[in-house]
């Protein structure tokens, strides 16, 4: 059978592609492309592809600006929406290098690799599966974007205008690889969900990037608008993005989070991981939910967390236990709820991984579960401590976590801070029409 190189280029052949997208992200979390002709490629695999990578949010100063793009050849797909006048599009994921080949610290993706090798070297494999939930809003011709797309809630059938949508969606990813487990109406009018089948956090990271990306396309082919904006929608439910997560042996592949005899049918190693999530989760929650909009939907009473807290319960957990069917343990897996599909995947995966490890590290011991609903009980009155309440305070407790600024990498830490720091400081400055109604006339 062929090497990956020349298997590659067999691939790329039959499918008779035309154009490669070389793909990476910023800091953000942004997607960032770079088209070269199918007749690159060979020179692209042996030698990576240059580019200056100055502009990059997040990136690199001037003097130190030359990058190199090297394709992961595991990655190849078809652009399922990009076929335009019969020239088929393919992408490769791609890792970003520096001149002395070294891998860049700046790239997200190389971040997540190396907790990853951290994890390996402990004898772990992180397994994750996002539940990707989205807002379709209508548009006119000019696309501007109008009123959500219809007025159904959770599962309903009846008022549901996008059911051949998100369909359309689920064979968009499937074509590309992606894994889809199941879709449906979210409990907002015009919110959807997706939830991807578990998977490697690398690979995972890689389909929530290229998710992102499809879901936009096939809502424009709709004459609609997908978004990701977290709280899009005062008054109802936002979009969130859970990440059920669990270890498994390194070389054996088995479960190490399941023990069928423990009551929440856990294993000590993943109460650790349990109360390292808790631990920090205000230290990681800038990179979770990273806009000045994730803290709009971090509020009591839509679905969304506010304490730090763990059960079973499903809607104000922070982290959640879900049930798993008798005797189905390696399904055994907990579910961290505060992150949002703005973020990072490739940052957010490598700080839940680093708080997880840390549990298990400093064999932090995990408090009892809430299983009270707490939009209904005092939460002060049982010690439970809250997220960040704002974009400025989540920023203000990464910069004092010192685990999870090293699982990031000074230079990805100075850039992300920098970064959201001014978002949050314009967003401060900035004069609301909630403030012009509530203040003008009165005072
Ligand atoms: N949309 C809710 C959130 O913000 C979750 C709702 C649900 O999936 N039950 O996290
Ligand atoms: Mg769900
Ligand atoms: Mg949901
Ligand atoms: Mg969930």
């Amino acid at each position: 059978s062929d090497d990956p190189r020349t298997a590659l280029l067999h691939r790329v052949e039959a499918d008779q592609v035309a154009f490669i997208n070389l793909q990476f992200t910023d800091v953000l979390g942004i997607g960032k492309t770079v088209t070269i002709p199918v007749e690159e490629l060979p020179d692209a695999l042996d030698h990576g592809v240059w580019f200056d990578g100055s502009s990059i949010e997040g990136f690199a100063r001037m003097v130190e600006s030359d990058m190199y793009l090297v394709p992961d050849i595991s990655t190849y797909a078809v652009v399922p929406w990009d076929q335009h006048q019969g020239v088929t599009t393919a992408r490769l994921i791609c890792s970003v290098y520096t001149p002395d080949g070294k891998p860049f610290a700046g790239d997200p993706r190389n971040v997540l690799r190396r907790m990853l090798d951290q994890a390996a070297a402990a004898g772990y494999r992180f397994m994750v599966a996002p539940e990707l939930e989205f807002f379709l809003f209508k548009t006119d011709p000019n696309g501007n974007i109008l009123e959500p797309h219809d007025k159904a809630s959770y599962f309903d059938i009846s008022t549901d205008l996008a059911t051949h949508i998100r369909r359309q969606m689920a064979r968009t990813l499937q074509a590309m690889g992606i894994a889809v487990e199941a879709v449906h109406h979210e409990v907002a009018p015009g919110q959807h969900e997706i939830d991807l089948r578990y998977a490697d956090a690398l690979q995972s990271a890689d389909h929530l990037v290229t998710a992102r990306v499809a879901l936009k396309a096939v809502a424009q082919m709709n004459g609609l608008h997908a978004t990701f904006m977290p709280k899009p929608i005062a008054g109802v439910n936002g979009s969130g993005m859970h990440v059920h997560q669990s270890l498994l042996d390194r070389d054996t592949g088995k479960n190490l989070f399941a023990d069928p005899d423990d009551p929440y049918g856990l294993s000590a190693l993943a109460r650790h991981f349990i109360a390292g999530l808790l631990a920090h989760a205000r230290g990681m929650c800038a990179l979770l939910a990273p806009l000045v909009n994730s803290y709009k939907r971090l509020v009591p009473g839509f679905e969304a967390p506010v304490y730090i807290s763990w059960g079973r319960t499903n809607r104000s957990a922070l982290v959640r236990v879900p049930r798993i069917t008798a005797g189905r343990y390696q399904a055994t897996r907990i579910e961290l709820r505060c992150p949002d599909p703005a973020c990072n995947p490739y940052l957010a995966y490598t700080a839940m991984l680093a708080a997880g490890l840390d549990g298990i590290r400093r064999k932090l011991p995990l408090r009892d579960a809430t299983e009270e609903d707490l939009f209904h009980v005092d939460p002060r009155a049982r010690g439970l401590t809250t997220l960040p309440t704002s974009l400025g305070s989540a920023l203000d407790a990464l910069r004092e976590d010192e685990v999870i600024l090293e699982a990031i990498g000074p230079s990805i830490a100075e850039r992300f801070l920098d970064a959201r720091q001014q978002e949050w400081e314009s967003y401060r400055a900035y004069v609301s029409q909630w403030e012009i109604e509530r203040y003008l006339a009165i005072f």
